[in-house]
C-alpha cells in the first residue's frame, strides 16, 4: 500500500489537472482512510486520550475532593515557584508529587531561569514576578534532569558559536557559563558525562540569574524566600537537592 501522503499528493495533482474528477477523488480519499484505520486498529486516537484522561481526573480526584477544589476555586497560594523542562518525563507535579494548588510551575527548554531582561524574556519574567510579588513563594525550585536534550544541544554548539535552529540554540545559550565551566574542569570526561555535569551547572546558572531580579533579591535578602536547585535523574530514579550555593550546602540526596 502506498503511503498515506504519496496518496494524498497523487490525488492534489489529479485534483488540479482535472477540477471534474473532484467526487471520484473525495472518495478515494475515504477508501485510503478505512483502509488505513482498518490496518492500525490501534491508531492513537488523541480526543480519545483526553477525554478519557479528564474523565479519570474527574471521576477520582475533583469529584472526590469537593474542600480542595472549592478552596482553589476562590484563590491559590502555592509555597512553591518551579522550573522544570519540558521534556515529557519529568512533569513536577508527577515526580514531586505536587497537588493542585501547591506549584507555581514554569516549564521551557532545559529548565532555565534567564536573567532580567524586560525585552527579550518578558514571558519568564512575568511568571517570577508574578509568583514573587502577587503569590509570595517561599521558594523557587529550579529542577534539571538526566538525558536533557536542551543541555545536550547547548554542550554540542561548537566553538566557533556557529547555530543551525531558529530558536533552541540561542535560548539554551542563556547557560553558556555553566557549558564553560564543565568545558574547563571536566575536560577529560566524556560528552555524556560532561553533558551530566552541565545539567546540574546550568542550575547554578538559573539560580544565579535569579538574583538579578530585583524582587527575587529582595525577598531572599529578607529571608522570606529560598533559592533551591535540584536534579531529577529517571535513568536510576534519584533526586537530589541543593541551595543555593552548591559549594557550601552539600547536595541531599532523596
Ligand atoms: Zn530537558
Amino acid at each position: 500500500m502506498e503511503s498515506y501522503e504519496e496518496a494524498i499528493s497523487k490525488l492534489s495533482q489529479l485534483l488540479s489537472l482535472r477540477c471534474d474528477l473532484e467526487g471520484v477523488a473525495a472518495e478515494k480519499i475515504k477508501n485510503l482512510t478505512a483502509e488505513l484505520e482498518a490496518a492500525d486498529p490501534e491508531k492513537f486516537d488523541p480526543v480519545e486520550k483526553i477525554r478519557a484522561g479528564f474523565t479519570h481526573f474527574k471521576t477520582q480526584k475533583y469529584d472526590v475532593n469537593p474542600d480542595l477544589y472549592g478552596r482553589l476555586a476562590r484563590g491559590q497560594s502555592p509555597k512553591f515557584l518551579v522550573f522544570a523542562c519540558s521534556d515529557s518525563r519529568v512533569c513536577p507535579s508527577h515526580i514531586l508529587n505536587f497537588q493542585p494548588g501547591e506549584a507555581f510551575v514554569v516549564r521551557n527548554i532545559a529548565s532555565m531561569v534567564p536573567p532580567y531582561d524586560k525585552k527579550k524574556y518578558s514571558g519568564a519574567g512575568a511568571a517570577i514576578e508574578y509568583a514573587v510579588l502577587h503569590l509570595k513563594v517561599e521558594n523557587i525550585v529550579v529542577i534539571g534532569h538526566s538525558c536533557c536534550g536542551g543541555i545536550k544541544g547547548l554542550m554540542s554548539i561548537p566553538e566557533d558559536g556557529t547555530t543551525s535552529s531558529d530558536f533552541i540554540e540561542q535560548w539554551v545559550q542563556i547557560c553558556d557559563p555553566a557549558k564553560n565551566k564543565v568545558k574547563t574542569e571536566y575536560d577529560a570526561l566524556t560528552f555524556d558525562e560532561q553533558c551530566k555535569n552541565c545539567e546540574k551547572e546550568a542550575v547554578n546558572v538559573s539560580l544565579g540569574n535569579l538574583l538579578t531580579y530585583p524582587f527575587v533579591r529582595e525577598s531572599v535578602v529578607n529571608n522570606k524566600m529560598a533559592l533551591k536547585g535540584a536534579h531529577y535523574d529517571f535513568v536510576d530514579g534519584h533526586f537530589e537537592l541543593w541551595d543555593l550555593d552548591f559549594k557550601i550546602a552539600p547536595a541531599l540526596s532523596l
